[in-house]
């Protein structure tokens, strides 16, 4: 812990998972901290999210085989992967810096950064929940990728890849499948077995666990939804159009919405709102799993969680605003049917959908790092399908950086410099 500007008064805007790490970390390192959010605690995008901790997602989503599947997905409203004509000009730049990540020379560094920093994620998470007494809500049983109807021969190959890059990794037949998931539908006939992943049976509620433990440690929430954001050499003051903030430091954690304050600062940021859907199944269903299953084909994943099954999954690009479409949840359960042996009905669940913007970048990596042009701003966002997953090691490189400390990992890679 550095003892150095200790007294410094750091505002964290923006209390999802990656935020509250932040803020837990600074405090724990003497900081005066004020968590800030427009809404409640954990409840943007980490409210309802699939719960895994995914240190196995090491490939980025930008792989040139998707530009042949797109078109089919996208004529499909309902399939995994929709973008609304309405928001299609608006994202448009996006997908051209997408494609550009597709390039093999780009791809193997993003694949390396997404190796160092995915490597030790849970291990971070370990002496916090501790601390935090909240030990029970990490599940390190792995995870499965279940196929259905893949030959064989592309599996494999999928699973060389993933032992290429160093993750644990796992071939198994259907009965060996069935030994350890026996509630999966007969028609899987394969999976990729994860050892070292792990998942959380409530991600909302270790958000609040982090926050209460945070707030015991003496850093205080506000909320406030900051509109405008100005900076001289000593302070940065925010404002919501009434009242005004003034701060040493600021952590910008805002996730999908941290395009405009990041414009303010002159910041170029390509983040699109990468919207996803879970659906929570009723406790009966609480038990039909040991670990988080993910389809292959299907491309979603099923969590089981202290309340019941979580089915989530799909990205929708369709901007920040626009109406969330619920059918896209019920297309989960229609999925599921595959997956599982016996599902309830939908119409005899209780069941309970969610909409969540994942603030994605195009080359799938998160932004960590010092405003280049603001020495007392800070960003940590942009964490796409990987916020949960990162929350502690973003939150210990952030406290890294503002205390001037060598990083645990290289953050080079982490630069808002990249898109400016
Ligand atoms: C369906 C789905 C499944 C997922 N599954 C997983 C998974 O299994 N594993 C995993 O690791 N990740 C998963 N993710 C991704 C993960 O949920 C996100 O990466 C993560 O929640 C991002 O966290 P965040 O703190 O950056 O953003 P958020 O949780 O969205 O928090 C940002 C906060 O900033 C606040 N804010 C924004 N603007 C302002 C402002 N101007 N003033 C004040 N406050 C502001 C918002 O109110 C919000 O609370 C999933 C996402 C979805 C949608």
């Amino acid at each position: 812990m550095s003892e150095v500007n200790n007294k410094k008064h750091i505002a964290v805007v923006g209390a999802g998972i990656i935020g509250i790490n932040c803020a837990v970390e600074l405090q724990a390192r003497g900081y005066q901290v004020t968590l800030i959010d427009k809404g409640a605690v954990g409840e943007g995008c980490s409210k309802a999210n699939a719960g895994h901790f995914a240190t196995e997602q090491i490939l980025p989503l930008a792989e040139p085989s998707i530009l042949l599947q797109l078109p089919k997905m996208l004529l499909n409203p309902l399939g995994p992967v929709a973008l609304s004509p309405k928001h299609f000009p608006k994202s448009f730049p996006w997908f051209i810096k997408f494609i550009a990540n597709m390039f093999q020379s780009k791809r193997s560094k993003n694949i390396q950064a997404l190796k160092n920093i995915n490597k030790h994620a849970i291990d971070y998470y370990k002496p916090l929940l501790k601390a935090a007494e909240a030990e029970h809500l990490l599940i390190e049983k792995g995870s499965l990728l279940v196929y259905e109807n893949t030959p064989l021969e592309k599996i494999k190959k999928q699973h060389q890849a993933y032992l290429k890059q160093g993750i644990k990794v796992k071939l198994l037949d259907k009965g060996q499948t069935l030994l350890l998931e026996p509630n999966l539908h007969r028609n899987i006939q394969y999976s990729l077995y994860f050892t070292e992943v792990a998942h959380t049976l409530n991600p909302l509620a270790l958000s609040q666990k982090l926050n209460e433990f945070g707030q015991a440690l003496g850093y205080t929430f506000k909320s406030f939804n900051v509109k405008t954001i100005n900076h001289s050499d000593s302070q940065v003051e925010l404002s919501d159009g009434e009242e005004c903030l003034t701060f040493d430091h600021v952590v910008i954690s805002t996730g999908a919405w941290s395009e405009t304050l990041l414009k303010q600062l002159n910041y170029k940021l390509p983040i699109e709102a990468e919207r996803g859907y879970s659906l929570d199944l009723s406790e009966q269903t609480k038990n039909q799993l040991n670990r988080p299953v993910a389809s292959a084909e299907r491309r979603f994943i099923i969590t089981p969680m202290s309340h019941g099954l979580r089915l989530a999954g799909t990205a929708e690009f369709a901007g920040l605003t626009q109406t969330a479409n619920m059918k896209r949840a019920a297309t989960l359960h229609k999925n599921a049917q595959f997956i599982l042996n016996e599902l309830p009905k939908l119409s005899e669940e209780k069941s309970h959908a969610w909409m969540g913007c994942r603030p994605s970048l195009p080359d799938s990596l998160p932004v960590i790092c010092s405003a280049p042009n603001h020495k007392n701003i800070t960003f940590a966002l942009g964490h796409q399908h990987l916020g949960l997953t990162l929350g502690a090691i973003s939150g210990k490189l952030i406290g890294q950086i503002i205390s001037n400390e060598k990083t645990a990992i290289d953050i080079s890679p982490f630069s808002i410099s990249r898109f400016n």
